[in-house]
């Protein structure tokens, strides 16, 4: 029996410390923002106010919603923890920031970002593809700036170093909107056994 309809009542968003240098970036990391607001779902993220962190819990924040902010304490003054924020939780190191927003939430977005974001991203990935966990992990794919992940993707699977089944865990959409009904309708598929009795 798969899980059918998912609840989801905090999302954690990834994405770039910077803006970007095209405005759409941050103009849709403000409208995630809202939308989640609107939904009644708690933002979960890096806790800075800097770059597109800072749009989407601005975002948030614009329309009363509910932000949590997760942060290394060595972090605090290099990305500017954003003092308006519903909760600031502290944690001591990277590790523990992606392991503390993954308690925290219910499903993942990720929005355009650097190696950072990459890291975030595919930690939730590869945990997912080892059945550590079941949860929507969405990609918003703006301005088409990451069509050249999703060939690379392709290519692993054409290539055989993934199986497409897994590919198809990662949800991927250019429209805010779309995402979230994504997300909120997922069944997270039935995986190829990684790990056999035999091989362990
Ligand atoms: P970036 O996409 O590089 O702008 O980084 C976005 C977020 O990822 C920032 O909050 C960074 O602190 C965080 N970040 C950067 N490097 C890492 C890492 N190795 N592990 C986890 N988070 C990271």
């Amino acid at each position: 029996m798969r899980n059918r309809f998912y609840m989801v009542n905090s999302i954690a968003v990834f994405c770039g410390s910077g803006d970007g240098f095209n405005d759409v970036y941050r103009e849709a990391a403000w409208q995630l923002g809202e939308m989640l607001a609107e939904k009644e779902i708690g933002l979960v993220y890096g806790g800075a106010k800097i770059g597109l962190m800072g749009a989407v819990a601005d975002g948030v924040l614009d329309k009363n919603g509910k932000v949590t902010g997760v942060i290394p304490s060595f972090l605090q003054t290099k990305e500017l923890v954003h003092e308006s924020i519903s909760e600031l939780v502290l944690v001591e190191n990277m590790h523990e920031r992606k392991l503390k927003m993954h308690e925290l939430s219910d499903a993942v977005i990720t929005l355009p970002g650097g190696w950072g974001t990459m890291d975030e991203l595919f930690e939730m990935l590869t945990w997912a593809q080892l059945g550590l966990h079941k949860k929507p992990i969405g990609l918003l794919n703006i301005n088409g700036y990451y069509d050249s992940l999703k060939v690379l993707f392709n290519n692993m699977v054409l290539e055989g170093f993934l199986d497409e089944c897994v590919n198809n865990i990662l949800l991927i959409s250019e429209s805010v909107e779309e995402l979230l009904d994504m997300i909120n309708n997922y069944e997270a598929p039935d995986l190829p056994v990684v790990i056999s009795k035999q091989t362990t």
